[in-house]
């Protein structure tokens, strides 16, 4: 069904390595120019540089490239330039991830950026371009030992709350245990076999994305959908989880100031749990005892990816114009923030 074979050759992985990976990972990525993008003269302001380098020319005027005034060059754990495929991005980011999930771990896979900048094209994919999501769903099939169940929830938060997309958007609430587990209580799981079933129930869900109250569509770069799949043993014991998370547009964490009040509301929420996001994978570096999840519905969900066995992947998605270099330095700085491998560095333009 259009997604293809995994290409990648097994390779002898063993706990030891597996520790050896890294709990977070910061990548970028930068989307082609658009075809309306190059004719109608725009200017393409981002340059990938080896491996991990991204280095953006800061124009005087946002829409005049006529002078720049600085270079920014930021350095992630990976850059991806426009040529890669889905594909290629996949087995940077989340392969590696896979076998951990398969042997019990939580991996969380976060897309950040501004609304045009990929994130869906990353997540979801297109008919041509498969996501992550059916990507990692295609091995972790291939990887079930007999017995063992994959389940799917699929979920958006939108303004604070959250709206089973499996069930007719039904409201979900978020429950802590004694023991602090979260859970999701009444959200809807659904067992499947194979990807065709993990396909269909995502298109099923993403069909429900983003209704508002007045049961207009509303625009779904306001929420964070949030997609689930447990692995499970013959006894429904859980095992290993991963998520992805396509997260509501982060220009929309600007809308504080709108003249509309329900904009501005969502802004804020989108404000906060963008900001809540980043303190929450930053405390998982430093290793903090305290990790403020409680702070946003998205992070309280997620508490899982913030502590114990977890692994978290972001992937940054940019847009390569001028059009947008106020936003993409902020993505990069959010990105660098998350994980500081190395401060933004200037150099001025004479
Ligand atoms: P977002 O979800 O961040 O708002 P989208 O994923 O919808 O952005 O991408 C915006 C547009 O750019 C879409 O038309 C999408 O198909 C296209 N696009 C994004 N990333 C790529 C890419 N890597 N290669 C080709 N087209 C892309
Ligand atoms: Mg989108």
């Amino acid at each position: 069904y259009g997604v293809p074979k995994s290409k990648s050759k097994s390779k002898p992985t063993n706990a030891a390595s597996l520790d050896g990976m890294d709990r977070i990972k910061v990548c970028v990525r930068t989307r082609p120019m658009m075809q309306w993008e190059r004719e109608t003269g725009t200017k393409d302001i981002v340059e990938i540089h080896g491996r991990d380098g991204v280095v953006i020319m800061e124009p005087k005027v946002a829409l005049d490239t006529s002078h720049y005034t600085q270079q920014h060059t930021f350095r992630f754990d990976e850059a991806f330039h426009e040529e890669l495929s889905n594909e290629d991005v996949y087995r940077k980011t989340i392969e590696p991830l896979v076998e951990f999930v398969m042997k019990g771990g939580k991996a969380t896979c976060f897309a950040y950026g501004q609304t045009g900048a990929g994130k869906s094209y990353t997540m979801m994919g297109t008919d041509n371009a498969p996501g992550l999501y059916m990507l990692g769903a295609r091995d972790i099939v291939n990887m079930l030992q007999p017995g063992h169940k994959i389940w799917i929830s699929y979920f958006e938060i939108y303004c604070g709350q959250l709206f089973d997309l499996l069930n007719k958007r039904k409201r979900l609430h978020v429950r802590e245990n004694q023991f602090g587990k979260v859970c999701v209580t009444g959200r809807m799981e659904t067992e499947v076999k194979d990807l065709r079933g993990v396909m269909k129930v995502v298109e099923n869900g993403n069909r429900l994305r983003s209704t508002g109250v007045t049961g207009v569509n509303a625009d779904s770069s306001r929420s964070h959908a949030v997609i689930q799949m447990d692995v499970r043993d013959n006894q429904e014991e859980q095992l290993g989880r991963i998520s992805f998370i396509d997260l509501a547009g982060s220009e929309r964490a600007a809308d504080v100031m709108d003249t509309d009040k329900q904009t501005r509301h969502e802004g804020a929420e989108i404000n906060t749990s963008l900001l809540a996001l980043k303190e929450c994978i930053r405390s998982i570096d430093q290793e903090k005892s305290h990790t403020p999840f409680r702070q946003s519905k998205l992070t309280h969900v997620l508490k899982e990816s913030f502590t114990g066995d977890s692994k978290t992947c972001m992937i940054a998605n940019i847009s390569p114009t001028n059009l947008s270099s106020e936003h993409t330095l902020n993505t990069l700085r959010y990105a660098d923030r998350v994980k500081e491998l190395q401060t933004d560095i200037k150099e001025s333009i004479k």
